[in-house]
């Protein structure tokens, strides 16, 4: 992907934030969350700020504006587009912020409270005075993050299918016998290799009941045969993730009610796959799986949302919850599917893939089987 590719993007994502502004009761918008940061202005250092200015704005405050520090005076100048005016303030970012509003008169300005803290947003207060009106306008850049542009499709999709081939190549050498940890430690290793990066999240490899904790940390504890073993991993690709769950056997011998509890979970992960559409809201998505899930008796040991949006981050806008929205689902939404049931102190079992939802059909980034498979 080219740097002019990149800017053209960026350009519009700025351009099409602005136009939401008037709607948002804002006449500028205030960007302080690092990855926000990245994704309008293309800039992936640690100290930065962006100010959107809507289209109803002019004078002194006519144009975009990302400001930095210092330290990163060279590599603001080489990633972040003309669309945007590049301050370099001395001393704090939001100092340097308040300076620019005060010239440009007075107004409404937009944040995130998800973004901006408490003590944040009282220093801003303090330094804007009477002028400026603090006005809480959240999701903004979320809910434009979440709709994919064919450019982070494909990133996201690069990054699925290295996850695919280094889980592929850490389970040639089997599962039964090494430790959790092992296999974990590998698994980044190989992403690392292969050009990513670096994994989207640490991986978790959890064997037998410890795959009863949705969130395991991986153990220096060996995967026995004949037990199933779920691992959850992803890599990072020019800045986007993937996230992909399999659950493996490490032997033939697995029990009766492994193998059916692996069955009910790949019967609702299937039906929430096939359901999947534009239109449909994350709350009706999840009630899919969860039915199929409910009805075998499991409710219970499903206790966590269907799934979640992926992009920049691994957990991002939208939801698929029983928490959700009832906003609809609409293409170019990145989510994945990964219903679990876990019984306590005995097994887990959870099957997740990363779909991009489409006008027509979807696009799975997954390529792993879903089939139960052996890992000796
Ligand atoms: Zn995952
Ligand atoms: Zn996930």
């Amino acid at each position: 992907v080219s740097a002019e590719t990149n800017a053209v993007a960026e350009r519009s994502r700025a351009q099409r934030l602005a136009a939401e502004l008037g709607g948002l009761g804002v006449d500028a918008l205030l960007v302080d969350s690092l990855t926000d940061v990245r994704y309008l202005a293309g800039f992936s250092g640690s100290s930065a700020l962006v100010l959107i200015v809507g289209d109803g704005l002019s004078g002194a405050l006519e144009r975009h504006r990302f400001l930095t520090d210092f330290r990163y005076t060279a590599q603001s100048a080489e990633q972040v587009p003309a669309t945007f005016d590049r301050e370099i303030v001395s001393g704090e970012l939001f100092d340097g912020l308040a300076a620019l509003l005060a010239d440009a008169g007075a107004g409404r300005l937009g944040f995130d409270e998800a973004n901006v803290t408490v003590r944040g947003h009282r220093r801003l207060g303090e330094l804007l005075g009477e002028s400026w009106e603090l006005v809480p306008c959240n999701g903004a850049v979320a809910r434009l993050r979440a709709v994919k542009e064919p450019v982070e499709v494909e990133r996201m999709r690069a990054a699925s299918e290295l996850a695919d081939e280094a889980l592929s190549g850490v389970l040639e050498a089997g599962l039964a016998g090494r430790t959790e940890l092992d296999v974990a430690i590998e698994l980044e290793l190989r992403i690392r290799r292969l050009g990513a990066d670096g994994p989207s999240f640490a991986p978790i490899v959890a064997s037998g009941a410890h795959g009863a904790l949705p969130h395991a940390e991986p153990r220096d504890v060996q995967i026995p045969r004949d037990v199933l073993v779920t691992i959850d991993w992803g890599a990072r690709h020019e800045g986007y993730c993937s996230d992909c769950t399999r659950t493996y056997a490490s032997g033939e011998g697995i029990s009766a009610r492994a193998r059916e509890i692996y069955a009910l979970v790949l019967d609702a992960q299937e039906q929430a796959m096939h359901a999947l559409a534009a239109g449909r809201s994350g709350r009706e998505m999840d009630a899919v799986a969860r039915d199929v899930i409910d009805a075998a008796g499991h409710g219970e040991h499903f206790g966590h949302g269907l799934g979640h949006g992926v992009g920049l981050e691994v957990h991002e806008a939208p939801r698929l919850s029983r928490l959700a929205s009832e906003d609809p689902l609409v293409a170019g939404h990145a989510v994945t599917v990964e219903p679990g049931v876990y019984l306590p102190g005995e097994l887990g079992v959870r099957i997740e893939d990363l779909v991009i939802v489409g006008t027509a059909a979807n696009d799975v980034l997954t390529g792993l089987s879903k089939t139960l498979t052996v890992i000796g």
